[in-house]
């Protein structure tokens, strides 16, 4: 298993309030598989990807990447881990408005220390693979929403990481950009990648190899897509 989530349970506590946003929560995510957690507003699903991408810690339970228990990761190590380690794409992209598309790409690298040329190679693969090529010296708020998701996407996988997480990529984008980035995902996940991407959405989730399905902090039902599904 590339991802380990054993048994996890989150109690959120504010002011005598007590909320249980998971509940033993337990599953495994294979190397190159793309796994999407659908479940409505509430259900569970931002606490999970926090939790999956260290941002936040869980009450019970533990995670698991590559054999690594993230718990056990010192706090001096977390930033790098998160950057060397885990991609992220999010549903308002999250790329900044002060840097061009492409310095946006390499900021992880250059937080990592990577060579020039081993920069400009990364750049030149991710920038073809995600169809990017022309925007890279244009900002991001020269761009639609859809290029900026794809610059957001580019910038996940410049550091060729283990585990890429996705919070609701297509919530901020219409019907037909919205396929046309979860087209995106696909293709990174057929190039070998792995996925789990959280959604409230059917049609994203549909997208997805494999779908768990979760509510009020418990995954109840999970579905593998059939042959016949991934052809239409
Ligand atoms: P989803 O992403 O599926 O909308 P969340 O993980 O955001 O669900 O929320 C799950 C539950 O936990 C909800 O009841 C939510 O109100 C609660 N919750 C989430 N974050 C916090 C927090 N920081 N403090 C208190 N309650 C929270
Ligand atoms: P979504 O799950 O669709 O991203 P939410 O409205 O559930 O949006 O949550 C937005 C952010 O607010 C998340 O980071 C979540 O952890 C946090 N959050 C959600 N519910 C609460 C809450 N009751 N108290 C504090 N923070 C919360």
């Amino acid at each position: 298993m590339l991802l380990d989530v054993k048994h996890i349970k989150k109690v959120y506590r504010t002011r005598g309030n007590e909320t249980i946003a998971l509940r033993d929560v337990d599953f495994g995510v294979k190397e190159g598989e793309f796994v999407a957690i659908m479940g409505e507003s509430g259900s569970g699903k931002t606490t999970l990807l926090n939790i999956t991408a260290t941002f936040d810690e869980p009450t019970e339970g533990k995670i698991e990447l590559n054999g690594q228990d993230l718990s056990k990761i010192p706090s001096k190590q977390i930033a790098q881990f998160r950057r060397e380690e885990l991609g992220f794409v999010f549903q308002d992209f999250n790329v900044l408005d002060t840097f061009n598309n492409k310095d946006n790409i390499l900021l992880p690298l250059v937080l990592s220390d990577v060579p020039k040329h081993e920069m400009e190679k990364r750049l030149d693969e991710v920038s073809a693979f995600v169809g990017i090529e022309s925007l890279l010296n244009k900002y991001p708020y020269e761009i639609s929403g859809g290029q900026r998701q794809r610059i957001a996407i580019a910038r996940a996988l410049i550091n060729q990481p283990k585990l890429l997480l996705a919070d609701e990529p297509t919530g901020n984008l219409d019907s037909a950009t919205s396929s046309q980035i979860l087209d995106v995902l696909r293709s990174v996940n057929e190039a070998g990648n792995t996925i789990m991407m959280v959604t409230h959405s059917v049609k994203a989730a549909s997208e997805a190899a494999r779908v768990l399905f979760i509510k009020d902090g418990k995954i109840f039902h999970e579905v593998y897509r059939g042959k016949a599904d991934s052809q239409a």
